[in-house]
């Protein structure tokens, strides 16, 4: 029997919470595929601050890179907001996606039918929605140089961002993108601005490049501002998106509202040594420590896990099952509850989730 090893994170506020459900969630897996999990839990974030006075400490780190996978809850908080740079809760982040080089985000955006009317759009628009965003996350933009402020004797100042691409840079997310479109509908979007950017028309060269490798997908490409407007227009037509950083930035966040609440999207950080799976939301210090946290993202990126890290797709698929019945039979937590739903907490929810999971095994 095959043994998994799991670093498991769970952070601050409601990553505490949420993280114990989808380790419940693996461990079902587990007994039921017969396949050998093994979770080793550690600090980061703000609770690695408290107890050892930086975000990500050592041990963490040796932890994860012996692990086959990271489970990932959520870091930060008001307490942490006046720290040094060096030792705020996001560094540990920040500094796990540079260390195990994770330069493709994927985020699922997808509706459940019985989520429907908890989306600010109309339910013509967004029924069906099930798109993927992929984020290219360690270049472009955000980390290219010269970048900086100048400042004139006349009183004004300058200041300066590159946005730089390598070909083998967009090859790799480029590839990716190809690769998780073939496991879903194998229809690829590829999203730049090719009409006034050079680094997009280097992007498109080489996705273009790539295609005749890929003849089972259909890749198109659109522009960013088009994509934009096509996403709350029509975003049935899209299924999965490859995109740099900047714009995948902000395209990703458009399509989370797809989906109705934060504490329903899931995401993976791939590509590198080690992947880490995390949901989208963040440590929600508004309702952390009262048990009501929505576990589903936190499940939903297990789900993921399974997906890309263990090669267990159809156990993928039972995690998604078993998440889309028991919110069918009604039951919701606060944050995505309607009329005639049944609310429960956080454990429960997690709990009624094994339940219907360990029937499909
Ligand atoms: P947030 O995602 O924590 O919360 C936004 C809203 O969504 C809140 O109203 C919250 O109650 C709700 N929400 C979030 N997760 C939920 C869940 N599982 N169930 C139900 N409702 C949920 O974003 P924020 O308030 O902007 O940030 C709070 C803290 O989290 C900050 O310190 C921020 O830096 C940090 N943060 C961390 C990450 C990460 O670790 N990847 C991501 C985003 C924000």
């Amino acid at each position: 029997m095959p043994t998994w090893r799991i670093a498991v994170l769970p952070g601050d506020g409601v990553g505490v919470e949420v993280t114990p459900e989808a380790v419940k969630v693996l461990k079902t897996v587990g007994r039921g595929a017969r396949v050998g999990f093994e979770f080793t839990e550690a600090l980061v974030g703000g609770a690695a601050i408290d107890a050892l006075g930086e975000p990500l400490p050592p041990a963490t780190l040796t932890l994860c890179e012996q692990s086959h996978a990271i489970l990932f809850g959520a870091v930060g908080g008001p307490r942490w907001d006046r720290a040094p740079h060096e030792k705020r809760p996001e560094r540990g982040l920040l500094a796990l996606r540079k260390e195990f080089d994770l330069y493709a985000n994927l985020r699922p955006a997808r509706c459940f039918p019985m989520l429907v009317d908890a989306s600010p759009l109309k339910r013509s628009v967004v029924e069906g929605t099930d798109l993927m965003v992929i984020r290219e996350l360690t270049g472009g933009l955000y980390f290219g140089e010269p970048r900086g402020v100048e400042h004139f004797a006349d009183g004004g100042s300058r200041a300066v961002n590159t946005m730089a691409y390598t070909s083998r840079e967009i090859e790799r997310v480029a590839r990716m993108g190809f690769e998780v479109a073939r496991k879903r509908r194998r229809r690829l979007t590829s999203v730049d601005k090719a009409n006034v950017l050079v680094c997009s028309q280097l992007w498109r060269e080489v996705v273009d490049r790539l295609a005749p490798e890929y003849p089972d997908v259909t890749l198109d490409h659109m522009l960013a501002d088009n994509c934009a407007m096509a996403l709350v227009m029509r975003p049935t037509q899209f299924d999965t998106i490859v995109t740099e950083n900047t714009f995948g930035d902000i395209l990703s966040d458009e399509a989370a509202i797809l989906a109705g609440s934060m504490g329903m999207l899931p995401s993976a950080s791939i590509g590198g040594r080690v992947a880490l799976y995390e949901p989208v939301h963040g440590t929600a210090p508004d309702i952390a420590g009262k048990g009501i946290a929505n576990p589903i993202a936190a499940i939903l990126s297990a789900a993921m896990l399974l997906r890309y890290s263990t090669d267990m797709p159809a156990d993928a698929e039972r995690v998604e099952t078993a998440v889309t019945r028991v919110l069918e039979h009604g039951y919701r937590t606060a944050d995505v509850r309607q009329e005639g739903t049944k609310v429960v907490g956080t454990v429960e929810m997690g709990d009624l989730i094994v339940r219907e999971l360990e029937g499909l095994y």
